[in-house]
């Protein structure tokens, strides 16, 4: 090989590895709010990854259930709610923004998974737009975003349909200018599979989960009609989809299944990684990119198998 391809190969690879800040940094402050996004860019990630739910007004709105979560949502009177609260999108975006989202439920076992995550009561709901306008502000102009589509064929009620959630995602980010600094992710390909025929300069990651209770490899709505057993493997199901990057829960990786993805052209960005031991397996296996909670983790791990690691967001 020629001295020049080695330089320019091995300069790609060390600005290449993506990290990612899952829901911000959930380990650190509260998942999906501005909050957590703006001590994310503070840390320094690559990529912003978020999830999006529509209101009834068609806001794309940042947030990863589907209903208002009982462990990390309090009312206007400061109460926690009990029970599953209201469908986001039977919701305003006015009417969303009277709960807090800022702190988790000090009793819930989900404040015990994240031991480490501070409050910032307040908190509201943030829209995809209002994200944009804050890193524009802080001219964080490198980072990008990964922006989830939550949907689910079997649970039509609980957000629109394709293609009006598609297009308002859309929408916001062709107003936002931000088309060439983000990715749609989606464990349902159908919007992945929208997304590109609207904006083709829009890349895509197909999201896989793979273990003993579930895989969403085995819907066939959510896979475009593909059928598991007709593929050699998962990754070679999201190169058939047309994505460029495969997005696997990390426990159904291993060095020759990260090695096969790679020879199909994939990147592969596994989630949701928070454990040191865990990230240093991934980062020597060979990832493009590790999706975590814990941002300064990786960031640390990075430094010390001598990765490049990206900048510190702007203020
Ligand atoms: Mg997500």
């Amino acid at each position: 090989m020629a001295a020049g391809t080695l330089i320019a190969s091995s300069m790609f690879a060390a600005h290449a590895f993506d990290l990612q800040g899952h829901r911000g940094a959930r380990g650190l402050l509260p998942e999906n709010t501005l909050a957590g996004f703006d001590r994310t860019l503070d840390i320094g990630v690559t990529t912003l990854e978020l999830d999006i739910a529509i209101t009834a007004d068609g806001v794309p709105v940042i947030h990863h259930d589907a209903h208002l979560n009982p462990a990390l949502t309090r009312d206007a009177q400061g109460r926690w709610l009990q029970g599953r609260g209201p469908l986001i999108r039977s919701l305003t975006l006015a009417q969303l923004q009277t709960y807090d989202v800022g702190r988790l439920d000090p009793g819930s076992a989900y404040a015990r998974d994240f031991p480490d995550q501070q409050g910032r009561d307040g908190e509201r709901v943030p829209t995809l737009a209002a994200l944009f306008e804050r890193v524009k502000a802080r001219g964080a102009d490198q980072v990008r975003f990964a922006i989830e589509t939550k949907i689910h064929p079997d649970r039509p009620d609980e957000s629109p349909a394709v293609a009006p959630f598609v297009d308002a995602v859309l929408a916001a980010i062709r107003t936002a200018g931000m088309t060439q600094r983000v990715r749609l992710i989606s464990f349902d390909w159908r919007t992945l599979r929208r997304v590109r025929e609207l904006e083709p300069a829009i890349e895509t990651t197909c999201i896989t989960v793979e273990n003993a209770q579930r895989t969403n490899a085995r819907h066939r709505v959510m896979m475009l009609g593909m059928a598991r057993d007709a593929y050699p493997s998962v990754a070679h199901m999201a190169k058939a989809a047309g994505c460029a990057a495969w997005s696997p829960n990390y426990q159904s990786l291993d060095a020759e299944r990260v090695r096969a993805a790679s020879a199909l052209g994939l990147q592969v960005l596994p989630w949701t990684v928070n454990e040191t031991a865990d990230m240093e397996q991934l980062i020597a296996w060979g990832v493009d990119g590790i999706i975590t909670d814990y941002p300064d983790r990786l960031r640390a791990a990075l430094l010390r198998a001598g990765r490049s690691v990206p900048a510190v967001g702007a203020k």
